[in-house]
């Protein structure tokens, strides 16, 4: 009998009691509002900002609604209009471009390479020829281009950068937290990423009158004194009369939620590259299938898995995740044309303007994904590089 794994890909870990316990108190105490405080407390959500910020290094930070509203408040923080061009990775998830089109601007694509990452000689083109002013970077997955470069690029350009951090809350280039890059960066805390409260996301900025506006857009009324990761009161002086509400707030039990899990987050990031040092391993020298090399540069949280299947036709391709599924293992595959649960694909966002991406249709053809929850042991992670092992072997062998 062939071994089968049983584990669930979607399957989180339990909220940690301190999280439980903080989260009653708020229920109990009635002010889940973040404004909502009583004399002299600062409030969960206050105090997570203020967390994150020192965690991140950030001089501000913000709790919002979700990852996507944190990225459409920094486009908008950044005067992001109507017909505005953005600059974006073809390569990523649905809520980017998403964020893009929210704010009524235009995505234009950008390549992505062999390693996942934005390419880096296409976006010098189009930075120099699309008109956008800004560029909405992905860290899709986690992989991080080399920033120094693309910071040289889009500084060279007069581009502005906002970075998607959604799958590098913790990661970090060249020793640099992943966000401290870019003019604004995104986070989400939506029930997949690196840190749970169901929805929920952070934006952080050194920039005082970006974060003012930030703050002003995300539905602070006249009430940004009660905030500590935010800027002086006088950077708010101009921003608060021309700055329309967007309400997209967080909330004091989300907060409560989440931070015992940052201060718990350098810890599961160990756990999760354990796991993703242990499935790459185990990948290794498999015939036909080719594992993401990360650059000595990268810290990364090893959260989810990619590899590549470069020779496989659709129809081997499709062998694979049918033998690997039959074994209890859920891979995804990247190169469907039809959007089928969160993969999608830049020509299946048909809000934007036809683009045409060789490069991406190439390496997207062939790119296959797995989350790796916490729940997962370093046992269960050897089992689950056995079993994609043995079945893209068969695939290959079978000529
Ligand atoms: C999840 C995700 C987001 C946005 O997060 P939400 O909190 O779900 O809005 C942004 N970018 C990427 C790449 C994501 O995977």
């Amino acid at each position: 009998m062939k071994p089968v794994f049983d584990g669930s890909f979607t399957q989180q870990e339990p909220i940690p009691d301190a999280g439980i316990a903080a989260a009653l108190d708020v229920l109990r105490g009635g002010r889940l509002h973040r404004y909502n405080v009583a004399e002299g407390e600062a409030g969960e959500v206050a105090l997570l900002e203020e967390a994150f910020a020192a965690f991140t290094g950030a001089r501000y930070a913000l709790a919002v609604a979700s990852g996507g509203y944190a990225m459409s408040c920094a486009l908008r923080a950044l005067g992001v209009g109507p017909g505005d061009k953005v600059l974006s990775n073809g390569f990523t998830l649905a809520p980017v471009p998403g964020a893009i089109a929210s704010v009524g601007a235009e995505p234009v694509f950008v390549e992505v390479t062999e390693d996942l990452t934005i390419d880096l000689d296409h976006l010098a083109r189009l930075a120099g020829t699309s008109g956008a002013k800004v560029l909405l970077l992905s860290h899709m997955r986690g992989h991080v281009c080399d920033m120094d470069r693309l910071m040289r690029i889009c500084d060279a350009a007069g581009v502005q950068v906002v970075e998607d951090c959604a799958h590098t809350m913790g990661a970090a280039w060249k020793g640099v937290p992943s966000g401290r890059h870019g003019a604004m960066a995104a986070y989400s805390t939506q029930t997949y990423k690196h840190m749970n409260s169901g929805e929920g996301g952070l934006l952080t900025s050194d920039d005082p009158v970006l974060m003012a506006r930030a703050i002003v857009l995300s539905g602070s009324y006249m009430l940004y004194a009660r905030h500590r990761a935010a800027p002086p009161s006088e950077a708010f002086e101009e921003v608060k009369w021309v700055t329309p509400n967007v309400s997209g707030r967080m909330d004091n039990l989300r907060a409560a939620i989440l931070r015992p899990q940052l201060a718990d987050l350098p810890r599961q990031i160990d756990r999760w590259n354990a796991l993703y040092r242990t499935v790459e391993e185990g990948l290794r020298n498999t015939p036909a299938l080719k594992v993401i090399e990360r650059p000595v540069e990268e810290s990364i949280v090893g959260s989810s898995f990619q590899f590549l299947l470069p020779s496989f036709c659709e129809a081997r391709i499709g062998a694979v995740l049918d033998a690997c599924a039959a074994r209890g293992v859920e891979l995804k595959w990247f190169g469907r044309a039809e959007p089928v649960a969160f993969t999608s694909r830049y020509d299946s966002w048909r809000f934007a303007p036809p683009q045409s991406l060789p490069e991406t249709d190439r390496i997207l053809a062939g790119l296959i994904d797995m989350r790796l929850p916490l729940t997962f042991t370093v046992d269960d992670a050897r089992l689950i590089a056995r079993i994609i092992r043995e079945e893209v072997s068969t695939v290959a062998l079978a000529g």
